[in-house]
C-alpha cells in the first residue's frame, strides 16, 4: 500500500495538524513498522470540511482514539487517520453529552464531581469515549453501549445522528454504521453520592493496577467464548511465555500479549504469535478464539 500524496493532503485538510507517523509509535501495543498520515482538526467545522473533501477524493478515513485496541501494520496506510483530541474534547455532565475524544476516566471523574455516575467499573479502560463505543468496551458486567442514548458525527462526509438500540450491541461488539466518525455521544448517568462514587473509581483503579500486566499492550487479545474465559483456555494450552521477536504472551495473564522493550515490534511477529495462540486452543479445546483487536 502507498501513502497518499502529502501535498494534496496539505490542500485538503483544513485547519489542524497534519503529520506523518508510524503505527508502532501511535498505538499502546507498539506494533507496526508502516507509516500513516494523521490529521488532527482544530475543531468540528474543520473536521466537517476535511471529511467532505476526503470523501469526494475517495480517501479512506480511520478515526483513532487512544490506539489501545489497534494493532498497526507493517505496510503504509493509503488513507488518513483522524485524531479528534483537539476537536471533540468538551463535556457537559448535566446533559451527559461528551466529546468522542474525551478519555472515559476524565468523564467519570467529572461526573462524580457533579454527583452523577453508575459506570465506575469502566474507569480503568484506557480509551476515549468514541473508541469505547466502537468496541462496546466493558468490564466486570458494565458496558458502555448500554448507557449510550444518542451519537453524533459524520458519515460519508455528511452530518449524521445515530440512536442505537440494545440490538446494536453485544459482548465487545457494536454495530456502528459504516464510515461513521463519531464526534460526540450522550450518555445516561445515574444520580449518585459524589464522594462514594469517587471512592469506587479509586477502588477500581487500584484493582486494575494490581491485577493487570504492565507495559506495552492492547488489553485482552481474544474475546471470551461462551465455554470459558479465554485466559484459562490459553493457559491450559501452554501459551504463557510464548515469544516472537520482542512480543511475549504475558506470564501473568495468558490472554495478553506484551512488548518486552521500547523498540518497534513487527505486525508479522504479532500475527504469528496470535495465530499460534489460536492454533493451540483449537487443538486442545476445539474452540476457535476470536480476536478482540482491530488489525490494520
Ligand atoms: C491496559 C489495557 C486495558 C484494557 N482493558 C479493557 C477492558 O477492561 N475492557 C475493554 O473492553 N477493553 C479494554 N482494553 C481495550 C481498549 O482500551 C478498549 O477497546 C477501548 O475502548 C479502545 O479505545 P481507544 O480510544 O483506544 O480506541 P482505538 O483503539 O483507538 O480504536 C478502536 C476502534 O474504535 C474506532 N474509533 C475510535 N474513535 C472513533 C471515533 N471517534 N469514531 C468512530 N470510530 C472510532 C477505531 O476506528 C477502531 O476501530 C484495554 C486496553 C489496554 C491497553
Amino acid at each position: 500500500m502507498t501513502l497518499p500524496n502529502g501535498e494534496n493532503l496539505e490542500r485538503w485538510c483544513h485547519n489542524g495538524r497534519l503529520r506523518l507517523r508510524h503505527w508502532w509509535k501511535a498505538t499502546s501495543l507498539g506494533v507496526g513498522l508502516g507509516a500513516f498520515w494523521e490529521f488532527a482538526p482544530q475543531d468540528c467545522e474543520s473536521l466537517k470540511q476535511t471529511l467532505h473533501i476526503l470523501h469526494e477524493e475517495g480517501l479512506r478515513c480511520f478515526p483513532m482514539g487512544n490506539g489501545t485496541n489497534v494493532v498497526g501494520s507493517d505496510e503504509d496506510f493509503s488513507g488518513v487517520v483522524l485524531q479528534l483530541r483537539d476537536a471533540c474534547d468538551q463535556i457537559d455532565i448535566a446533559t451527559g453529552e461528551t466529546g468522542a475524544a474525551v478519555p472515559i476516566a476524565r468523564f467519570l471523574r467529572e461526573a462524580a464531581h457533579a454527583n452523577r455516575g453508575g459506570l465506575s467499573r469502566l474507569v480503568g479502560i484506557p480509551g476515549q469515549l468514541g473508541g469505547m463505543l466502537a468496541m462496546n468496551a466493558g468490564a466486570l458486567g458494565q458496558e458502555i453501549g448500554s448507557r449510550v442514548l444518542s451519537v453524533q458525527g459524520f458519515r460519508n462526509g455528511e452530518p449524521f445522528e445515530w440512536h442505537p438500540t440494545p440490538d446494536d450491541f453485544a459482548y465487545r461488539t457494536c454495530h456502528l454504521p459504516d464510515n461513521f466518525v463519531i464526534t460526540s455521544l450522550r450518555i445516561q448517568l445515574d444520580p449518585v453520592d459524589g464522594t462514594s462514587e469517587a471512592a469506587l473509581l479509586q477502588e477500581e483503579l487500584h484493582r486494575r493496577a494490581t491485577s493487570t500486566p504492565r507495559g506495552h499492550s492492547a488489553g485482552s487479545v481474544f474475546r471470551n467464548p461462551p465455554e470459558a474465559p479465554a485466559g484459562k483456555l490459553l493457559e491450559l494450552a501452554g501459551c504463557k511465555g510464548l515469544q516472537r521477536g520482542n512480543l511475549q504472551v504475558s506470564q501473568q495473564h495468558a490472554n495478553w500479549i506484551v512488548k518486552l522493550d521500547d523498540a518497534p515490534a513487527t505486525a508479522s511477529d504479532c500475527r504469528a504469535l496470535f495465530l499460534e495462540m489460536q492454533r493451540r486452543v483449537l487443538a486442545l479445546h476445539g474452540i476457535e478464539l476470536q480476536s478482540e483487536w482491530r488489525w490494520m
